[in-house]
């Protein structure tokens, strides 16, 4: 699904993706000027690594009016929203398929907050940068080839987002983009069957007989979770959550 014109969807779909998010006042109506057809995601980090990077993201700097990207991704991982519309972000520079020297006005600019030496990334921070690219990418109908990191496109010489492989986290999310397309498969169904088959067994009529099975041997009369040895101290729920989580990782 291709999408032309500004993405009043952006808090949404990174919403859908799990992330937290922050959506600054007036963020649908903040640019300059009305985005095109979106080809993609420009990856930049903010060279400052404060709390108020967004600030100069959001109002711009003396000599370049804000907003100066469309997204700021904290150091725990949130995303602060700043706005729909056009921002200047790319600067002059090229990329398979995008218009030379005209990005700002077909790609998401995603700022992350880093001091800019390559090593102060937080594993949440990274984490939700790929996850966020590939909720935006998922939505605009494009892959992974179209996440971009800032010096790749650049020829200005940019340097950003420094002290990440772009081609290892394209690969990362482009098994995000996909995962969440893809249904499960019967026989990931079959695994999760047998596994309830497994060390339920055939569960009898008396509530508290259920609630044993639940939630744990010792349950049934204490009213207490205790969870069950078998599956490390986890009941019934939160040991197919964790199935599930790994069959969706795989
Ligand atoms: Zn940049």
């Amino acid at each position: 699904m291709s999408w032309t014109g500004d993405p009043v969807w952006l808090a949404d779909v990174l919403r859908e993706e799990g992330l937290r998010v922050i959506e600054h006042d007036g963020w649908r109506n903040r640019g300059h000027g009305d985005m095109r057809d979106l080809r993609g995601v420009v990856c930049h980090h903010t060279g400052g690594g404060g709390a108020s990077d967004w600030e100069t993201v959001q109002n711009g700097r003396p000599d370049l009016p804000g907003p100066l990207a469309h997204l700021v991704l904290e150091k725990d991982g949130t995303y602060r929203v700043i706005a729909a519309g056009v921002c200047w972000h790319a600067g002059r520079g090229s990329w398979p398929g995008w218009p030379t020297n005209d990005a700002n006005y077909y790609t998401i600019g995603i700022e992350a907050v880093s001091v800019g030496n390559g090593r102060d990334w937080t594993a949440a921070q990274l984490d939700a940068y790929k996850r966020g690219c590939a909720a935006i990418l998922r939505r605009i109908g494009r892959g992974s080839g179209d996440c971009v990191g800032h010096w790749e496109y650049s020829s200005e010489g940019k340097k950003d987002p420094a002290g990440i492989d772009m081609n290892a986290f394209r690969r990362e999310v482009q098994v995000l983009i996909d995962r969440k397309d893809a249904p499960m498969s019967a026989a990931e169904v079959k695994q999760i069957q047998d596994f309830i088959k497994g060390f339920c067994g055939p569960i009898g009529s008396d509530a508290k007989d259920i609630r044993e099975q639940l939630c744990g041997q010792g349950s049934r009369d204490s009213g207490q979770f205790t969870g069950w040895r078998q599956l490390g101290g986890k009941s019934v729920v939160d040991a197919l959550a964790d199935i599930r989580n790994r069959v969706l990782s795989r």
